[in-house]
């Protein structure tokens, strides 16, 4: 299955298409009749039906090939951002397009992401989390830990929306 048309900056050519999904081409591989599909799409229709699948002559699995320059083509194409619907509007190589899908400042919280009461501003390494933030055995712990919560509640939240 190829990559969605609309997921590109531009028009794409035709020569990029392939003909069993109709979307762009993902790891382009060539019959020996020299016509071009996905690899997805081809080899399920190479190991069922031994023909091109537009019906030149048959083939077999082995005889496919992957066509590079095509696909260093498409990875030269530009695409817009995955997460263009929550806002980025950035567009990238698509062979740039993981990397910048991980730094992405729109992307969903990773699973990472400190999460409240846990994630001090403090910087505080985090096997010491717990134990730095239950020293309210003692009454002056007792007062600290008030101090701290009332000081670091706004900034803490504020800070989090950011950083993001
Ligand atoms: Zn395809
Ligand atoms: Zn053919
Ligand atoms: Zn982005």
């Amino acid at each position: 299955m190829g990559f969605d048309p609309s997921r590109f900056a531009g028009p794409v050519a035709a020569e990029l298409q392939c003909g069993l999904c109709g979307r762009v081409l993902e790891e382009p591989l060539s019959t020996p009749c020299g016509h071009v599909f996905c690899a997805g799409c081809l080899l399920p229709w190479a190991a069922r039906r031994r023909r091109c699948p537009l019906r030149c002559r048959p083939l077999a699995a082995a005889e496919l090939r992957p066509v590079l320059p095509l696909r260093s083509l498409v990875q030269e194409l530009e695409v817009k951002c995955d997460y263009s619907p929550r806002g980025c509007g950035r567009t990238v190589r698509l062979r740039e397009l993981p990397a910048h899908l991980a730094a992405c400042r729109y992307g969903p919280p990773g699973p990472a992401e400190p999460q409240p009461p846990a994630g001090l501003p403090s910087g505080r390494s985090p096997g010491n989390k717990k134990s730095s933030w239950r020293f309210s055995s003692s009454a002056w712990g007792c007062v600290l830990h008030r101090i701290m919560f009332y000081k670091c509640n706004a900034p803490f939240f504020h800070w989090k929306a950011g950083d993001s």
